[in-house]
């Protein structure tokens, strides 16, 4: 049995990193597909873990290189994905989760994969991805207004999905989106 490819794409601050931990959680035959990147690490995040965290030079080697399933420029900083990543999971059968923006979703369609979902994780409201981006402390002003800039680019994206879900509340978003993965 081949596994399913999830991708999971939504705006800066609209919880989607939570959602995936809880998702991860609760079934541990689902993978998340760790990505490349050249943004530096928040203070909670390890190499390896929540990215592979490398310099500017070694992710424009590994573009040359072909080993990017996808990859984009988001907010000066490059993001891909590893096609090791898939491959390890199919190999296992495993279904494997892709935390990704808009275009690399587009360009994962382009692929065509028959066993794609994807899902666009929105937030209840424009006013409430303020609120939390503000709350998580984590980005500087001007990151956060460049965020919010992208996330209506994004949000007028959504209908380009096979799911669109809204996070207003954590519990039943999480079984939502696990009744998604598992039965469609
Ligand atoms: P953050 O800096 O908040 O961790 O991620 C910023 C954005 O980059 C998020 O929307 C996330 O989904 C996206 N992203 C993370 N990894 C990848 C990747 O490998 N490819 C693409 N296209 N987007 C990614």
């Amino acid at each position: 049995m081949k596994g399913k490819i999830v991708v999971i794409s939504g705006p800066s601050g609209c919880g989607k990193g939570t959602v995936i931990a809880k998702l991860l959680d609760r079934d541990s035959s689902l993978k998340l597909s760790v990505s490349m990147t050249t943004r530096e690490p928040r203070p909670n995040e390890a190499s390896g873990r929540e990215y592979y965290f490398v310099s500017r030079e070694e992710f424009e080697k590994r573009i040359a290189a072909g080993d990017l399933l996808e990859y984009t420029v988001y907010n000066e900083n490059y993001y891909g994905t590893p096609k090791t990543e898939l491959s390890k999971a199919q190999e296992q059968g495993t279904d494997i989760l892709l935390d990704i923006e808009i275009e690399g979703a587009e360009n994962v369609r382009k692929s065509a994969p028959d066993n794609l979902i994807t899902i666009f994780l929105a937030p209840p409201s424009f006013e409430e991805l303020r609120r939390r981006l503000t709350l998580r402390g984590t980005e500087d002003p001007e990151v956060i207004e460049r965020r919010l800039a992208r996330a209506e680019k994004e949000l007028a994206e959504k209908d380009k999905y096979d799911y669109v879900v809204i996070n207003d509340d954590l519990e039943s978003t999480v079984d939502e989106l696990y009744y998604i993965i598992k039965n469609k």
